[in-house]
């Protein structure tokens, strides 16, 4: 049998291995230059320069980081560019990728560079100075992405709990503990309801201006959505961060190490599915890929800008319509010699500020923050962020690397419990042909997170197996 997979995260990447250790014959089309999708490394940042991830991608570094933000935009929605990539895909990379192959074969060795692995990546020391530009932690009980660990041998580093953050609102810190116990009290007087945004909810409950404060800051660092689509039920006045793991030497070594084992089209933009009850053809604007079905892993949102033929019904539109996702700029800083708490809260655009250097012997603080589209100001964000730096650690702050990017989905924002209502509708495959994966697919309240996209990669190939049931 043949499958094709669109999209190359965690989502994808599972599905596409399950079905070829089952010995079937899969592609994977992925329409960035580099697999892993919001699994995303920065590298190199010890000499201040940004190396590029695992496919060598020129990074959007300080210098260029106005101009970087825009190209990192149009990467996921130009399809211009899209298209420039995939033509070059058309006419050289087969041949190129085939005659790699009987080289690399020919020399007993994988063909990492043909899945967006290069030689240099798989050759990095695990101590590399990496910022992780996408998802930063996997969470206690996220025991897929740990078995997906121990199966590649990758390395992982314990981060401890964090305490209850400090908090710098209204230009000056602030006692958490008190603001905390005081949002705790207006949450039991006034629970938020079912279907009540937390734009609503704090007027309704009548904040005070530094409680106010407080939610947004929060609100906006997870689920990095604007507070009039973020919901106000399952809000909490916890603080304190849960601990779990990072992978020693950038989280993407794992999705880098599952492409290494796959046939993955980097560049390769799936732009239409057509499919009946037996076939289905994937188009690019390079070429159409012919199979037995098909795997969408891409975030929910993106699937309305691929054509269906024939057309999705209007239940399942509706159910992607219901979807909401973040949208927000990840910036990323590194400052020589300072310390830094593990997570600081301001009323800055930059919200919840953490340091992904916490728990680790380092002289450096690597911080990292989300902005959610909606209060992004375009320029002279890194230098915004010095300013915040500086005020918190009480002294003026050398920045040695930074860097930011766009992420158009973020994590599914959700509204009430979607597990009997809009995931299912979402999850159901087409007929016998077309299946769909990737985090918001999966079966729980909260977003699916690494683990959500790992389990419904899972669960989309078994849907497969099962109808297509291998003839020995
Ligand atoms: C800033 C940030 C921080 C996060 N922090 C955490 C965290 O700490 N812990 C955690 O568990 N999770 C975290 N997450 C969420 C986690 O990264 C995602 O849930 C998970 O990686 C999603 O995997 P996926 O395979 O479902 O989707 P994706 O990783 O988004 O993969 C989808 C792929 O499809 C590709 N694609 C899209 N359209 C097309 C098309 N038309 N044709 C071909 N390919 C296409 C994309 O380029 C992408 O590579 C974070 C996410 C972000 C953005």
């Amino acid at each position: 049998m043949r499958y094709i997979v669109v999209g190359a995260g965690l989502a994808g990447l599972t599905a596409a291995l399950e079905l070829s250790q089952e010995g079937h014959d899969v592609v994977i089309l992925e329409a960035a230059d580099r697999p892993g999708g919001r699994v995303r490394t920065a590298r190199g940042l010890a000499d201040g320069q940004a190396q590029g991830t695992v496919s060598g991608q020129a990074r959007e570094s300080e210098r260029g980081q106005a101009q970087g933000t825009a190209n990192e935009r149009a990467t996921g929605e130009a399809q211009g560019t899209a298209n420039k990539r995939a033509t070059g895909e058309a006419q050289g990379t087969a041949n190129k990728r085939a005659t790699r192959q009987a080289q690399l074969a020919a020399r007993g060795q994988p063909d990492r560079q043909a899945n967006g692995l290069s030689e240099e990546t798989a050759s990095r020391p695990a101590n590399e100075h990496v910022a992780e530009l996408g998802a930063e932690r996997i969470y206690p009980g996220q025991g897929l992405m740990l078995d997906l660990c121990t199966r590649y041998g990758l390395t992982l580093r314990e981060v401890a709990p964090a305490p209850l953050p400090r908090a710098f609102l209204r230009g000056q810190e602030q006692n958490t503990a008190d603001l905390v116990a005081a949002l705790d009290v207006r949450l039991k007087a006034t629970p938020p309801g079912d279907c009540e945004s937390l734009a609503q909810w704090m007027h309704r409950a009548r904040l005070s201006d530094l409680e106010r404060a407080l939610v947004s800051a929060v609100a906006q660092s997870t689920p990095a959505a604007p507070l009039r689509f973020t919901p106000a039920a399952g809000f909490t006045a916890s603080f304190h961060s849960t601990g779990g793991y990072e992978i020693v030497g950038g989280n993407d070594l794992l999705t880098t190490a599952m492409a290494q084992d796959l046939e993955v089209h980097l560049d390769s933009r799936a732009i239409a599915v057509r499919w009946d009850e037996a076939r289905v053809t994937v188009e690019t604007s390079a070429r159409t890929w012919n199979g037995d079905a098909v795997i969408l892993a891409v975030p929910g949102p993106q699937l309305l800008e691929i054509a269906f033929d024939p057309v999705l019904d209007q239940e399942r539109v509706h159910a992607l319509l219901g979807l909401r996702f973040g949208e927000a700029l990840r910036v990323v800083a590194r400052y020589e010699n300072e310390a830094f708490d593990p997570r600081v809260i301001t009323d800055t655009e930059f919200g919840i500020i953490t340091n992904q250097t916490a728990g680790q012997e380092e002289n450096h603080a690597l911080l990292s923050c989300l902005i959610p589209a909606d209060r992004e100001k375009k320029k002279d964000v890194l230098s915004r962020l010095d300013e915040v730096v500086s005020t918190v650690v009480g002294h003026r702050v050398n920045r040695n690397y930074g860097e930011t990017h766009n992420w158009t989905s973020v994590v599914r924002v959700p509204w009430g419990d979607q597990t009997n209502t809009t995931i299912p509708k979402l999850a159901t495959p087409l007929g016998k042909t077309v299946y769909f994966a990737g985090e918001h697919t999966d079966q729980r309240t909260t977003p699916g997170g690494m683990n959500g996209a790992v389990a419904s990669g899972i669960r989309a190939a078994r849907e497969i197996s099962r109808q297509h049931p291998r003839t020995k």
